[in-house]
């Protein structure tokens, strides 16, 4: 697949690594708001899950694979969001566009909240769903109202 990508310096160009439900959404998200976003996946099947009206770009390939990374002009990117489902995988790349390609924002998701530390250590930021969720059920727990509107506004 050829990429083309044409920017302009200080627009915001953002590689999404992992078109899964969470990676999909963020890209149609970022597209819907104009933003300049290429998402990477192993398996081409899951582009499919971008919306129709997704005016960004994908490529397929292995983005633990610098040749992947490169063809997706990481060298131009503001922002890099590692979201697939292997944490190691999304560590490598994390590590990769921070040390070598020095990418400002750099956002990895990771299922073992004990690793937390590992990227901290080289400035990127985390997303953890377990950490995430129980502190919105706490929320929830400890604001019974949140639930009841939740309830209803599920049943309407
Ligand atoms: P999900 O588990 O729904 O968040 O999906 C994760 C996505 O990450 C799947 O579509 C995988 O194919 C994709 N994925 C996993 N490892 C890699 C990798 N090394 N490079 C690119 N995509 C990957």
């Amino acid at each position: 697949m050829k990429i083309q990508i044409t920017k302009q310096k200080n627009e915001n160009y953002t590689i999404i690594i992992g078109c899964g439900r969470l990676g999909a959404n963020l890209a149609n998200t970022l597209s819907d708001n104009g933003e300049d976003v290429l998402i990477i996946d192993k398996n081409k099947e899951a582009f499919r899950k971008l919306s129709p009206a997704f005016g960004g770009l994908t490529l397929n390939g292995d983005a633990t694979d610098l040749d992947i990374l490169l063809e997706a002009q990481i060298n131009n990117a503001t922002t890099v969001i590692a979201v697939t489902n292997n944490d190691n995988a999304n560590i490598l790349v994390a590590q990769i566009a921070r040390e070598i390609f020095h990418i400002e924002r750099v956002i990895a998701r990771l299922y073992d909240p004990e690793r937390e530390y590992v990227y901290h250590e080289f400035g990127i930021d985390t997303i953890c769903p377990a950490i995430l969720s129980v502190k919105e059920i706490d929320k929830i727990l400890s604001r019974p109202d949140i639930l009841k509107n939740r309830l209803q506004e599920a049943e309407s």
